[in-house]
């Protein structure tokens, strides 16, 4: 019998929801066999914590669902479905009665909670599957990456200057997918809640100075956007800490996050704008900033469960006083006695983002000023962003607290920040 069953592998999507520059489409397009891809969302990632947060807030959904949208569409056009999920056991066990599923492909995650998932992912396939777990593609091949950064701990400054020294950033993949025959998918609606998942009540809001939609093709666009219509990626230095509207920064983080984009894939183009526009300290300053989301990645992947700790890299036990969960509420809410901090927490409870100099400020206030538990303010983080990334978030917020490599507390002083960067109060007044 199991020989009369069409034989077909699965692309498991995680953050990694793109065409271009994906290695796990590529390798699968290499055997030739018909492609059904999957996105599982884990129904805990709604539900809510003692804290009142929830894993995924509405922003960030919605966000999800436009690029999961994007990618549907896209993938269309070569006859794979996108299957969207919450019951894992009940989709393997379903196309295993239908197909012979040989090939499951995905990109391993080390973090905790993600490899976790992948974990209970996998284990509901049977031994007839090959699975096939590829690692991140970051800017730089792992490989390189892993010969030449051998310490366990080390300083932003130390990675900078050795992957400047001795690494190029990779080629992107381009691989040209073939039209399948399309695939009978008759009886599988039963165990796609997919409805439940994608559909959002959310809108982009108004105002945002992230008015942008998910989707690797609103990441194609805004790319081509900053670079080359604009330009605005040559005052890129000098714009970096604005506050208010879309063209301050790149605005690429949520896509990122989500992997709508690679980052090879924004420094190949940054190249391609340097050779035709030339290069200044705005454009290089780009390729900084996104050494500094793969500097957490790499420190992340090498220090485990570290980067979630209380006292995160640092041995001695400083105090570590704790605001109420009441103090909390004050600063999620925008209540508390600081106009610029609530200014820019009202921004992130309202969209989903924050600017750079904002997240700095906030952070800083909760730990130093309220003396909060810095998992508080990143767990926060994690529900509203909607560019939320796990080494990103975590690296950040202990390096503002003072327990990352670089062990010097980061305490801003917020008024003085916002004489400086918000002078006319434009920021304030808008999000009071
Ligand atoms: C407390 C705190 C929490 C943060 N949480 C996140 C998060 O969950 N997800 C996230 O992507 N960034 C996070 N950041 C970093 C940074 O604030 C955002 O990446 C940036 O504001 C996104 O806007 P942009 O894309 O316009 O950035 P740009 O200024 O245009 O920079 C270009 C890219 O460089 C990278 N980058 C810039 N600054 C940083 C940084 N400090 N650390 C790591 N990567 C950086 C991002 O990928 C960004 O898209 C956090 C920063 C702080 C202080």
């Amino acid at each position: 019998m199991q020989n009369d069953k069409e034989r077909i592998q699965i692309i498991w999507f995680r953050k990694d929801l793109r065409l271009s520059d994906n290695d796990l489409l590529q390798a699968a397009m290499q055997k030739k066999l018909p492609c059904v891809a999957v996105f599982y969302w884990p129904s805990h990632w709604l539900e809510t914590n003692t804290l009142g947060l929830s894993k995924m807030g509405g922003h960030r959904k919605r966000f999800l669902a436009e690029s999961l949208a994007c990618l549907r569409t896209q993938l269309e056009t070569y006859n794979i479905p996108l299957l969207v999920t919450d019951a894992p056991e009940d989709l393997s066990s379903t196309l295993a009665a239908k197909y012979v599923v040989e090939n499951l492909w995905y990109h391993e995650d080390t973090t905790f909670e993600e490899a976790q998932e992948a974990q209970q992912v996998l284990s509901f396939w049977t031994n007839e599957t090959k699975i096939w777990p590829l690692s991140r593609k970051g800017l730089f091949l792992k490989a390189d990456c892993d010969r030449l950064i051998k310490k366990q701990e080390f300083s932003f400054s130390a990675f900078r200057k050795k992957v400047e020294k001795y690494l190029a950033v990779r080629a992107t993949d381009h691989c040209p997918l073939t039209v399948q025959e399309p695939l009978n998918l008759e009886g599988l609606n039963g165990v796609l809640r997919e409805e439940e998942f994608l559909e959002t009540t959310s809108t982009i809001p108004d105002d945002t100075a992230f008015p942008f939609r998910g989707g690797e093709l609103s990441a194609l666009d805004r790319l081509h956007g900053y670079f080359f219509e604009n330009h605005h990626v040559k005052s890129y230095k000098q714009t970096r800490n604005g506050l208010l509207g879309t063209e301050y920064s790149t605005k690429f983080s949520p896509w990122l996050a989500f992997g709508n984009i690679s980052a090879a894939t924004i420094v190949e183009t940054l190249k391609k704008y340097e050779r035709e526009y030339g290069a200044n300290e705005s454009t290089y300053w780009v390729y900084f900033e996104l050494l500094w989301r793969e500097y957490f990645k790499v420190l992340a992947e090498k220090n485990g469960t570290t980067f979630f700790q209380k006292y995160g890299f640092r041995t001695s036990k400083q105090s570590f006083p704790k605001a109420s969960k009441e103090i909390f509420q004050l600063w999620i809410e925008g209540k508390t006695e600081d106009e610029f901090v609530n200014a820019n927490m009202n921004e992130l409870r309202s969209t989903g983002w924050m600017s750079n100099r904002g997240r700095q400020n906030v952070a800083s206030y909760w730990i130093h000023d309220l003396q909060g538990d810095w998992r508080w303010g990143a767990a926060y983080f994690e529900m509203q962003l909607i560019d939320y990334d796990v080494h990103s978030n975590y690296g950040n917020w202990q390096y503002i607290a003072g327990i990352g490599i670089d062990g010097k507390p980061k305490h801003f002083d917020v008024q003085q920040q916002a004489s400086y960067y918000d002078k006319n109060g434009e920021f304030r007044a808008r999000w009071s």
